[in-house]
């Protein structure tokens, strides 16, 4: 029998996050932010369920080739744009749209030999200083954009920096507003943050919101607000099982640098889940875990294959405790609980898309 660690991925989840991000955008057209594999949940996993969306946006083009190869005719965009100039012959073949956020680009694509006109998203540097066009380079990039024939269509898009936290979205807005004002064009300026918190300010209404990881059922904005509050949920449950059990007496330590020490006599189970796993190595004793549903702690560090978990309140509760018995690392439980993803993220100092992407190869994923 292989190791009883197993990740579950609920296409029933993704929809229903998929409505979620209409319900928030009600004007806007969808695209599925699926980079990095669906956030660690592999493309061809999550494609049944989100091929509800109007588009799907990624940036490697490894993976849009996959998309296409799962018989998506609809759009398709490169979020960072092309990486070369033969990277334009892909788009022009595989009819994929493309953000053009910096100088070289244009130039790459004045000289690219196509028959097929490219639908281009022009990008707007509105504040994070990583990708894109300064507000008074803006235009003239779009002039220049507009002047090639192998552009039939330019789209104006901006990310903002700070649509998660407490600065906010108005000055990025302002920025974009004034240096895209009177340009024709599609906009696209909300990822998922900005799609919960800020759909209603004005500005924001825009043609097409970019949802990441609302869809994968995790709160953009934890703490201040968690999946409950915005009606998400979780698409990804990490799972295994207890392989061992000890009695501590108090004194006793467990783990690799004795880390944790038992003050009265206590069980502990030992799980089939560590680093190698996904699960992070930053977790420190207190780490939230489900056993047999049952809300308990890990204890001690985290190792390469297992991980060491508090028994007492699961005993408390009548439940199983016995080898065999299912922890939930995060996600969905048994008997209906649930251990968000953002909780154990922030016990590990990180948030819910790191540890979603960190999902180890040699964990065995199922469709739920
Ligand atoms: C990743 C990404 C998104 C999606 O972000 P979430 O926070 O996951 O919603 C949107 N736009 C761009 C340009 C991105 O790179």
């Amino acid at each position: 029998m292989p190791r009883p660690i197993q990740a579950l991925i609920h296409p029933d989840a993704l929809k229903h996050n998929l409505e979620r991000a209409r319900a928030s955008a009600i004007d806007a057209r969808v695209f599925a932010v699926v980079k990095a594999n669906a956030y660690g949940h592999g493309i061809e996993r999550v494609y049944e369920a989100l091929r509800g969306a109007d588009g799907f946006a990624l940036l490697d083009l490894a993976e849009a080739e996959r998309v296409r190869a799962l018989g998506w005719r609809g759009p398709i965009l490169l979020l960072e744009g092309v990486f070369e100039p033969r990277d334009l012959e892909l788009c022009s073949r595989l009819n994929l749209w493309h953000a053009v956020h910096c100088e070289q680009q244009i130039d790459w694509l004045a000289m690219h030999k196509t028959h097929q006109t490219h639908r281009v998203f022009l990008k707007l540097n509105s504040g994070m200083n990583r990708l894109g066009f300064t507000p008074q380079a803006f235009r003239a990039a779009w002039a220049r954009l507009d002047a090639l024939p192998q552009v039939d269509e330019i789209s104006l898009m901006t990310h903002f920096s700070d649509a998660d936290g407490s600065r906010g979205i108005a000055h990025a807005v302002e920025t974009f507003e004034s240096a895209a004002r009177d340009l024709p064009g599609e906009r696209s300026v909300a990822n998922s943050a900005a799609t919960l918190r800020h759909a209603q300010a004005a500005g924001v209404r825009a043609d097409w919101v970019r949802a990441g990881i609302l869809l994968y059922g995790s709160a953009p904005d934890f703490p201040e607000h968690d999946i409950a509050h915005w009606g998400l949920a979780p698409t990804m449950t990490l799972r295994s099982k207890l392989i061992g059990l000890q009695q501590l007496r108090g004194g006793d330590t467990v783990g690799y640098g004795s880390s944790f020490t038992a003050e009265r006599e206590m069980a502990i189970g030992i799980v089939a889940c560590g680093y190698a796993d996904g699960y992070p190595r930053h977790c420190a004793t207190g780490t939230p875990v489900l056993v047999d549903g049952v809300r308990t702690r890990t204890v001690g560090r985290v190792s390469m294959d297992m991980i060491a978990v508090d028994l007492e309140p699961v005993r408390a509760a009548g439940r199983d405790t016995g080898i065999g018995a299912e922890v939930t690392l995060w996600g969905e439980g048994p008997h209906g609980t649930r251990l968000p993803i953002d909780e154990v993220a922030r016990a590990a100092g990180t948030i819910g898309y790191e540890l979603m992407c960190a999902l180890a190869p040699r964990v065995p994923v199922a469709i739920a």
